[in-house]
């Protein structure tokens, strides 16, 4: 089995001691690719030389609303700059998104639209970070429609926003939230969507599975969610053969891997 870890931030400094050896580990298991998410225009900079000393590591260009006070106005046009000096050198616009937990949703509308303007001149796919913010999503797309897809990262929500999303082009990030027994509602989502809409993710370093809390989440987990997956789906034996064939191809068709 082979797999790509849809949404992993191995540039942090959480794996500075240990990024080699882990990609090692990685691929050892059949884990071949990994896709890092620009967070913000310096890191997303430096994403780009990231990815020419590691083949198996693809990079998407974003500011993500968590870094939102880092963020100023001219780094839009600075973001577009940096793309277009650089294209084919990168996968995705993103992580960008609108989280209500961060303050200023005005500002964070203005990057995120601007971000899926960017992407549609682009022709690229979106990274979209969500948080109890799935109705001002929908209506950035509306004012802003979003033309070449891309991933509801760690998607939680309803069945009926889940196909909203799919309808648009999007397929949903499945991660370790699956671990958790309490999370029932995305647990049921998720087990009722064909797998050509999902991607696996680990979110690493954060968003340990279940089991593992407190603990710095690696790429090596996306195998665990996987095996969370099989568990929802039913999937066995040569089952889950086919399951992983499956959520390989979606997630590589979507980011041409
Ligand atoms: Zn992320």
């Amino acid at each position: 089995m082979r797999f790509i870890d849809s949404h992993c931030h191995l540039d942090f400094s959480e794996f500075d001691e240990t990024r080699t050896e882990l990609i090692t580990a990685c691929k050892q298991v059949g884990i071949e690719h990994f896709i890092v998410p620009g967070v913000s225009l310096a890191q997303s900079t430096k994403l780009l030389s990231f990815t020419k000393s590691e083949p198996s590591i693809s990079v998407a260009l974003g500011l993500h609303p968590y870094f939102l006070s880092d963020h100023q106005t001219h780094h839009l046009a600075e973001l577009e700059q940096l793309a277009k000096t650089h294209s084919g050198q990168f996968i995705a616009i993103g992580e960008c998104g609108l989280d209500r937990s961060i303050d200023n949703l005005d500002k964070q509308t203005q990057f995120f639209e601007g971000q899926i303007e960017l992407a549609n001149q682009l022709a690229l796919p979106l990274i979209v970070h969500h948080r109890q913010s799935h109705d001002l999503i929908a209506r950035s797309f509306k004012r802003c429609k979003p033309k070449f897809g891309g991933v509801i990262h760690a998607f939680s929500g309803s069945e009926q926003q889940a196909q909203s999303y799919i309808k648009q082009g999007f397929k949903l990030g499945v991660g370790g939230v699956i671990s958790y027994p309490r999370a029932a509602k995305t647990r049921k989502v998720i087990s009722l969507i064909e797998l050509q809409h999902l991607v696996l993710e680990t979110d690493s370093p954060s968003m340990p599975l279940a089991g593992f809390q407190g603990q710095v989440n690696t790429p090596l987990k996306v195998r665990d969610v996987f095996t969370h997956l099989c568990e929802l789906k039913g999937a066995t034996g040569d089952a889950k053969l086919q399951l992983a064939a499956e959520l390989y191809d979606s997630c590589s068709e979507l980011f041409l891997i």
